[in-house]
């Protein structure tokens, strides 16, 4: 086999021109066609930059650009003269295949043409508690009441009309409800604030983009004259603004692969329509669609139980999927009493698991080394549903002294002396960025208080300027206390110094050195955590960050930029110390969400909480077959991540308030063991088995 593929994959890899669709099931080697496709065009001579390539996991993109590198290096077309050596690595500024995320796809495009929306080109990207801010601040200028719209519903719909581009101009038209009809007005003007600002949203970057192409069609041309192929994995999961930005970059040149399998698709939550993979087809005429059936990933028993799970989703494309690795490992259903004993009993399994494999528990014992295990912690992951399940596991972890990463639940990035720093940064970046500014204007306080903090507001809206261009103005303000004066001037001072060392080209990471030190934010953390230790685990996260901007000056040299920094920060693609996914190479297990598992695979998953309100979701079951089929999805997104076991755990009691209740077991256990004549199961469906006494007793174990 030829690059070890099948002949179908083959098929797909070296179609090397026009429309081409892989639809397959999970495990079956679809990110792996992407990955050697692209290696193909290269070999067959187009330029490495003009390949765009659309993935969502860190591993994959790695193992792309990897692959493109050692092809170019074997093609001599980096030979070095001198004692006949070959260069081992790329040059820095050789060609190489854009491998992004849209996210970050998107940054790229509206720096270089944001301005043509009315945008200052060095904008910058907010994060959930700026986005929380401004959506206040707009309910507030609208006067809307307290109690007919809070600011996270507020958000939430905006979000879903972002999601499905519907811009503030037209949201009044399609809302339905009073609440709807508040909300567009709310949304204009939330809009606008962010505009004036400078500030795009995270849904902004796509809809911005689509909004681009749309309406300017020469900067259309332009951006899709960088390439002349696109590849897009995890295609069943595009927005309506992806699937419309996917078009206009492949529409001149037709070379358009994609990638993907419905039964995966787990994002129409924010907006993602599954019809855009399955009528590929009808979009591209003439576009080749490639099957593969065969999955390499998992063994046999574990594909047993995906399908047919996922054959009760009653609307679906009917797929194979055939094992190609043996195995007679029945995956585990683990019944617990209670939550804390679910915990114990998975990390003392992977602990047991471990140890016998010859890994040394807290370090490798005098004389021995921990060498080669032959399991290592990155070779687990525990997967969950919600964002409280983890937090009883990460205790019996650190307990238990195994390293762990959680990847997808409260982000290092929300921490509040993260996002300080970070809204320092976005300051020196873009003064007029009024959430950062208001964010750090008396942190640490520097004796600009809430009355001071009032009127130069009331000012700024006066003057229709924004916040940061009238601080000047402050000495001139009633009602501005000597004080609040003199910190606004230290403010701007130490700002507008940061900003003058940037422009200087001060590297990152002694820039954001400096900020930290010259903030006096350690004074901060002094006067909130007179706890040292709490205090210490705060200056570490800030200590990351400044990691995180020194490694990326190293990777990036010459053209490094504070603002690039923040921009991958903003979008998840980073390259620093604290990148999550890199960590689960250096030998941590994983703890995730089902969502952020996607596209990764373990030789041991454990997916926790099997339970009706878990998985499937509380909210879904108020929300019809539909919403249950999607949960079903994202359970059998869950099983097919494992390679060689498989264990799912379910508490028979869970505290609620503090309060133990009683649990029903998840009718996908009763699904995938074939369990579905089990009158429990119908009771279950018919919502009838909610809260009776040991309830999960009766799911049978099989074997
Ligand atoms: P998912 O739907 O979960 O994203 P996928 O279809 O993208 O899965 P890959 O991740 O590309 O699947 O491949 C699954 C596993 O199978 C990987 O470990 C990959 O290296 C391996 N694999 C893929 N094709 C082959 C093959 N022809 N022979 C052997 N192993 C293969
Ligand atoms: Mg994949």
């Amino acid at each position: 086999m030829a690059h070890g593929l099948n002949p179908a994959q083959l098929d797909a890899v070296r179609t090397l021109s026009g429309p081409l669709l892989v639809l397959a099931g999970a495990g079956t080697g679809k990110t792996r066609v992407v990955t050697v496709r692209i290696a193909e065009l290269i070999k067959s001579g187009v330029r490495p930059d003009r390949i765009l390539a659309v993935t969502f996991t860190r591993k994959a993109s790695g193992e792309m650009q990897e692959r493109a590198a050692e092809l170019l290096i074997k093609g001599k077309k980096f030979a070095k003269g001198g004692r006949g050596g070959r260069q081992k690595r790329l040059p820095k500024d050789a060609p190489r295949p854009e491998i992004s995320t849209f996210h970050s796809l998107c940054v790229r495009v509206l720096r270089r043409h944001i301005a043509q929306l009315g945008y200052p080109e060095r904008f910058t990207i907010a994060d959930r508690g700026d986005q929380e801010s401004e959506a206040r601040s707009a309910l507030r200028e609208i006067k809307a009441p307290g109690e007919a719209l809070g600011p996270s519903d507020l958000l939430a719909q905006i979000s879903r009309w972002k999601m499905g581009s519907v811009l503030p101009s037209e949201a009044a038209s399609i809302a339905e409800s009073d609440q709807q009809h508040l909300a567009a007005v709310a949304y204009r003007r939330y809009q606008n604030n962010l505009k004036k600002a400078g500030v795009v949203d995270f849904d902004d970057l796509l809809l911005l983009t689509e909004t681009l192409f749309k309406e300017h069609p020469t900067i259309r041309r332009e951006e899709a004259g960088r390439f002349d192929h696109v590849l897009v994995d995890e295609y069943q999961d595009t927005n309506h603004s992806q699937y419309e930005i996917v078009r206009a970059l492949a529409i001149g040149h037709r070379n358009l692969c994609v990638v993907g399998d419905d039964d995966q698709s787990i994002y129409a939550w924010r907006g993602a329509e599954v019809t855009h993979i399955l009528g590929f087809h009808r979009d591209w005429p003439g576009a080749k669609v490639v099957r593969l059936e065969d999955n390499y990933r998992s063994r046999a028993p574990i594909i047993n139980y995906a399908n047919t799970l996922i054959a009760f989703n009653s609307v679906r494309h009917d797929k194979v999927l055939r094992p190609q690795r043996e195995g007679d490992d029945t995956p585990r259903i683990m019944q617990c009493n209670d939550e804390t004993e679910e915990s114990k009993k998975v990390v003392s399994d992977i602990r047991f698991r471990l140890q016998q494999a010859g890994w040394f528990v807290g370090g490798p014992p005098e004389g021995q080394d921990n060498e080669r295990p032959r399991l290592w912690p990155n070779d687990f992951a525990i997967l969950f549903r919600t964002n409280e399940q983890p937090r009883a596991f990460e205790q019996e972890l650190r307990a238990a002294k195994l390293p762990y990463v959680l990847i997808g639940g409260m982000s290092f990035y929300d921490r509040r002396e993260v996002r300080d720093l970070l809204a320092y940064l976005k300051l020196v970046c873009n003064p007029d960025d009024e959430p950062a500014l208001l964010r750090i204007m008396n942190t640490p306080p520097r004796g600009i208080g809430d009355g001071a903090r009032k009127a130069l507001v009331e000012h700024a809206v006066s003057q229709g300027k924004p916040l940061w261009r009238v601080l000047g103005d402050a000495p001139s303000i009633p009602n501005m206390s000597a004080a609040a004066r003199q910190g606004v001037e230290k403010l701007t001072t130490a700002v507008e110094s940061w900003r003058h060392l940037a422009n200087l080209g001060e590297p990152v990471g002694a820039l954001v050195r400096r900020v930290v030190g010259e903030s006096r934010y350690h004074d901060e953390l002094l006067r909130l955590y007179p706890d040292p230790k709490e205090r210490e685990a705060r200056e570490v996260a800030l200590e990351e960050i400044v990691n995180a901007a020194a490694a990326y000056q190293d990777k990036k040299g010459a053209k490094a930029s504070l603002q690039d920094f923040l921009d991958e920060v903003a979008t998840g693609d980073r390259h620093d110390t604290d990148d999550k996914e890199s960590q689960l190479g250096r030998g941590a297990i994983a703890l995730m969400t089902l969502h952020a598992a996607k596209g990764l695979e373990f030789p041991h998953v454990y997916l926790v909480g099997m339970e009706e309100g878990i998985l499937p979701h509380k909210r879904s079951l108020a929300d019809g077959e539909n919403a249950i089929a999607e949960e079903r999805r994202l359970a059998y997104v869950g099983v097919t991540r494992a390679r060689d076991r498989l264990t799912m755990s379910l508490a028979l009691t869970r505290r609620k308030w503090g309060k133990p209740r009683d649990t029903v077991p998840s009718r996908f256990l009763y699904e995938m063991t074939g369990q579905a004549d089990n009158p429990r199961y119908a009771a279950i469906k018919a919502g009838r088995a909610a809260n009776t006494p040991n309830s999960g007793k009766k799911t049978a174990r099989r074997r």
